[in-house]
């Protein structure tokens, strides 16, 4: 794993370049403005002036200084008034000129708060997808919506069931993306994937986590196994707050193959419900892909465990169903 300082300075500087290609876009802009319309060309020059001359006066007259600021932000708001007129007369957008940012929050600087300066959320989230990104979500660039091929899933009906798998893992699969579309952090609505292996619950789920990541939201993915293995090295002091704090704190955390963790007394089930509870009271998400279905997670962990993991109000069900598609593969 990627030592947070490091992840931390990369992102910082990362901002950096932000804010330069910014200023350089403002300065395009303007560029574009001046020359597509005159009037906006001359007004921004009288700005100009204007601020000059004001700051001068100010300097040189320390006793009027409040009163010429006042007269120079009257006189700014006229200008601005028309440029915004001249900006619309010549087809642009009338905020076009305003200061370009991506994060509203911080204007990228990464940080905000008055007098406690804290680093943004946009900063928080591009450190912590960083650092999962360089170790659990490996797959997740060829484990993608674009790239879900429903070919390999045999177009033959399931025992028992009138559809043929195709479609069905079709249907599951619009359902994880239309999901994945709607997240929105905060809400608390998450997946439980259940089924066999090979019937294709992580493959949707690291969809998910990719186009849930894409859209900007902070998304950790872990196997149960690591899991419970940080939660251990939490618990018993050895290391790991961070990283147990942004397993409670991302936007999405998904666990992959819940049920194949060692159950350790005293601290598999106590820590799989402090995750699980901690973020369903702050309204936060999680995915989880199992071969367990409903019944054995209750009889595996608890009844506080099971309740919230299949809780109809905050989290869909997905029984996955079908035949192994890594043997239908190797066989066909
Ligand atoms: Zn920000």
């Amino acid at each position: 794993m990627l030592s947070r300082e490091n992840v931390m300075r990369e992102a910082l500087s990362g901002l950096e370049a932000q804010r330069a290609a910014n200023i350089a876009e403002e300065k395009r802009r303007r560029a574009e403005a001046a020359e597509k319309s005159p009037e906006v060309a001359r007004l921004l020059e009288k700005r100009q002036r204007l601020f000059f001359a004001g700051m001068r006066d100010a300097f040189a007259q320390p006793a009027r200084s409040q009163a010429i600021s006042g007269d120079m932000q009257a006189q700014m708001a006229q200008i601005n008034a028309s440029l915004r007129a001249a900006l619309v007369a010549s087809g642009l957008p009338e905020d076009y000129l305003q200061p370009v940012y991506r994060c509203a929050l911080c204007r990228d600087t990464g940080y905000v708060g008055e007098p406690v300066h804290e680093p943004c959320t946009c900063l928080k989230r591009a450190v912590m997808n960083r650092l999962y990104q360089s170790e659990g979500l490996q797959g997740l660039e060829r484990e993608n919506f674009a790239a879900f091929d429903e070919t390999i899933f045999p177009d033959e009906p399931i025992e028992g069931r009138k559809g043929t798998q195709r479609a069905f893992i079709r249907k599951c699969r619009d359902f994880c993306e239309h999901y994945a579309d709607g997240f929105a952090a905060g809400e608390g609505n998450g997946l439980l994937l259940c089924g066999r292996s090979g019937l294709g619950k992580t493959f949707l789920m690291n969809c998910v986590a990719q186009r849930v990541l894409e859209r900007g939201y902070s998304v950790v993915v872990v196997s149960a196994y690591k899991l419970i293995e940080a939660m251990r090295r939490f618990q018993f002091g050895e290391e790991g707050v961070e990283r147990v704090q942004d397993m409670l704190a991302c936007d999405l955390l998904c666990i992959d193959d819940l049920g194949s963790e060692p159950m350790l007394r005293g601290v598999t089930v106590s820590a799989l419900y402090h995750i699980v509870s901690e973020r369903r009271n702050a309204n936060r998400a999680v995915v989880v892909t199992t071969n367990l279905d409903s019944d054995q997670i209750y009889e595996k962990y608890d009844d506080r465990i099971g309740a919230r993991l299949t809780d109809p109000g905050r989290m869909k069900v997905i029984p996955f169903i079908g035949v192994d598609v890594r043997r239908f593969a190797a066989r066909g």
